[in-house]
């Protein structure tokens, strides 16, 4: 008796596809005979409809992936609408570098990214509005919260509603913020460890964490060891958007911004229009690509 459901791939874990269909649970999935009828492989996010096999036990073999939206490489998941990278702003304060690594990285991607800063209660009032108008500075949307004295929240819950949204990195304060604003997501995250314990699996993937049937956070552990890669060194002036506005203004056709003459970008760095940490990072990831694009040759 085969029944037919439609639901999104949560997680993967050699070979077997836990697929989240609203209203009934999470069902563990083979994927039999989906690389040899669509030749693509099925990513945590994509939309599938699978064939219950046993009612009971949950399981099912995945008959289709669905139209995708769009496809990330780091994180690999698919249909992701936005990310949100939530980063304390004291104790620890903020890795700007890692930071601003998350939003290259988001850039080259073409996933608009907001910036969530927590424990506001903990930071100077300078330093948050500093932080805040020098993003803001690079149209990116900023949240200041403080999770413990649950501040703040509301606009980041109505920000994710609706959404599937890549959260990250972890270790900077990221549960307490998620707890407070989906208090179910843990339980669900519990759900999913439970069916995946008999696998004894202790490597960390992506996966998504269902909250309601059209909001999704996607958690991604790897995040916290990013690193700019694939990517030519010429590009990654397009991947700082405050940058734009002086794209084709520099002296020199493909300025990269750094030591050539007449160089409209860092003319807007010294008038304090463009944020000096930022210039600093550009710069820095910029020698690293370099370096890369060395050993390659
Ligand atoms: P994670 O492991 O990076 O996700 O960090 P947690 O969310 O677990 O938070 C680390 C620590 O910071 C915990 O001891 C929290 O109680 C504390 N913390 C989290 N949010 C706030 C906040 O808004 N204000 C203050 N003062 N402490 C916070
Ligand atoms: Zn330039």
């Amino acid at each position: 008796m085969d029944k037919n459901m439609q639901g999104k791939i949560v997680k993967g874990i050699s070979g077997f596809y836990y697929v989240h269909v609203a209203g009934s649970g999470i069902y563990e999935c083979k994927a039999k005979g989906i690389f040899r009828n669509q030749k693509i492989k099925p990513l945590v996010g994509d939309n599938v409809t699978i064939a219950v096999l046993d009612e009971e036990q949950m399981l099912g073999n995945i008959e289709e992936i669905l139209p995708r939206e769009n496809a990330l490489i780091r994180p690999a998941v698919a249909n992701i609408d936005q990310a949100l990278v939530i980063f304390a702003l004291e104790n620890p304060t903020p890795n700007l570098t890692l930071l601003d690594r998350f939003l290259v990285m988001m850039e080259q991607q073409n996933v608009p990214t907001a910036i969530c800063f927590n424990k506001r209660d903990l930071a100077g009032e300078d330093y948050t509005d500093h932080l805040r108008s020098v993003y803001e500075n690079c149209g990116y949307r900023v949240f200041t919260v403080s999770a413990a004295k649950e501040q703040g929240m509301q606009e980041v819950e109505a920000y994710l509603k609706g959404k599937t949204t890549v959260v990250g990195p972890s270790g900077v304060g990221k549960s307490s913020v998620m707890n407070i604003l989906f208090p179910k997501a843990q339980m669900e995250t519990g759900e999913i460890s439970k069916k995946l314990k008999k696998g004894k699996h202790t490597t960390r993937h992506s996966q998504m964490i269902p909250i309601d049937h059209e909001t999704y956070l996607c958690d991604t552990p790897g995040f916290s060891s990013l690193y700019t890669t694939d990517m030519e060194k010429e590009e990654l002036k397009n991947f700082f958007p405050e940058f734009h506005p002086y794209e084709g203004k520099c002296r020199f056709l493909g300025c990269i911004h750094g030591k050539e003459p007449g160089c409209a970008v860092k003319e807007a760095l010294e008038q304090g229009n463009i944020s000096k940490e930022r210039f600093e990072n550009y710069t820095m990831f910029y020698e690293e690509l370099k370096e890369q694009e060395k050993r390659r040759y």
